[in-house]
């Protein structure tokens, strides 16, 4: 038996990500491999976290590339900055949310989990209430893009709200960075992850993050040690620093290429003009989304311009108008999770896939699968 060399198929992805990958990534990533001590290695690691700074608006020393999914980076906040019988405070909003809640509670933590609406941005007056009621928190975390429901929160005002009870925090960033004002340094965000392949269109997998002084502080003090050894910030940081570099693990070195070259696809673009190009593309979907009778399923103003949560039409089938959009479209959308499996589409307008083209192309393939699926019965 020959097994032949895999040849995807070529898809535009408008889903919750992976996004489309810039053609120049996919050619970065086919380059040599180096060592990863190799001074040459080491320049780029290093232009890579000037990058990462850019993008995330921060000057914090510790902002570096974790090598795993935005997941990995979510699990290194958390192992980071919970130890045992710590109170965080989690505003849930969607699956992101949940995730947080599991994170703090595999940390030997306390989660104060506050709930809002799928679909609704997370509410500031009931963190407020929360913490009111539990003085003893030290962390709080939530989500800026739930990418679940799309709904975008007020990070700010969240932050605002946890330093004023004293506590650090968390935010989860993978849909945000780069698609939507973020500003680490001003907003004064303590941690936060992200992930490769949503706004930033380079291949899944890798994890960007940022700690503050005061996050750092925090995790020299600790009273334990970190439980993972893999994602322990004082050990990676002695990878990813400064000066001397030890032996940490080996860094995945072509897929570093690929984000170092979406980075500065992006920091080239320019932050801002990023940021308004996926705004005007988003007010290009809802406008001709609502002339073939799709609502969103997110109040205006609560809107992540980059994921957009839609109400399925009435009588539309779910799966079967997903299958026709991927199988005679090669158009790919998102399905609703959980409580909103079978009532919203999510339809992604990330980083590279987010173009007049690809909007104009959804719309028109969407208006067709309809149409047909109406005729059929
Ligand atoms: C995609 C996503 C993640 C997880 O990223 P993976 O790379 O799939 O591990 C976490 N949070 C949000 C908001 C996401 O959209």
């Amino acid at each position: 038996m020959q097994i032949h060399s895999f040849e995807p198929p070529r898809r535009i992805l408008m889903g919750p990500g992976p996004s489309n990958v810039y053609p120049e990534v996919l050619e970065a990533l086919a380059r040599p491999t180096i060592g990863h001590l190799d001074p040459e290695f080491i320049r780029m690691m290093d232009e890579t976290k000037t990058l990462l700074k850019s993008a995330f608006q921060t000057h914090n020393d510790v902002t570096m590339v974790v090598s795993g999914p935005g997941s990995a980076g979510m699990e290194s906040c958390f192992v980071n900055l919970v130890e045992p019988g710590d109170r965080v405070v989690v505003c849930s909003n969607g699956v992101f949310g949940g995730r947080m809640k599991e994170n703090v509670e595999r940390c030997g933590g306390k989660a104060i989990v506050v709930e809002d609406e799928w679909g609704r941005a997370v509410d500031a007056n009931k963190l407020d209430d929360a913490l009111k009621a539990h003085p003893d928190a030290g962390v709080v975390a939530f989500v800026h893009a739930e990418t679940s429901t799309g709904a975008l929160s007020d990070v700010q005002t969240l932050v605002d709200i946890a330093h004023s009870h004293n506590c650090l925090t968390i935010v989860d960033t993978v849909t945000s960075l780069g698609g939507s004002p973020l500003s680490v340094d001003d907003w004064q965000i303590d941690a936060a992850y992200s992930g490769s392949q949503k706004c930033l269109s380079c291949t899944p997998g890798l994890s960007p993050v940022t700690f503050n002084d005061r996050a750092m502080e925090a995790i020299k003090n600790r009273r334990t040690p970190v439980q993972s050894w893999f994602l322990d910030m004082t050990l990676v940081t002695a990878y990813w620093g400064g000066g001397t570099r030890a032996y940490h693990h080996t860094a995945p070195i072509n897929a570093l290429y690929g984000l170092h070259e979406a980075l500065r696809l992006l920091v080239n673009e320019g932050l801002e003009n990023a940021w308004v190009r996926h705004r005007a593309n988003h007010e290009m979907l809802r406008k001709a989304l609502q002339e073939i009778g799709i609502d969103y399923y997110v109040p205006e103003g609560e809107r992540i311009p980059q994921l957009n949560a839609v109400t399925l039409p009435k009588g539309a089938d779910d799966a079967s108008v997903r299958s026709s959009l991927l199988g005679d479209y090669n158009l790919e959308i998102g399905a609703g999770l959980g409580p909103l499996a079978g009532k919203i589409w999510r339809i992604g307008l990330m980083g590279y896939s987010c173009t007049e083209d690809n909007v104009a192309y959804c719309v028109d393939s969407l208006r067709t699968v309809l149409a047909e699926s109406r005729g059929a019965r």
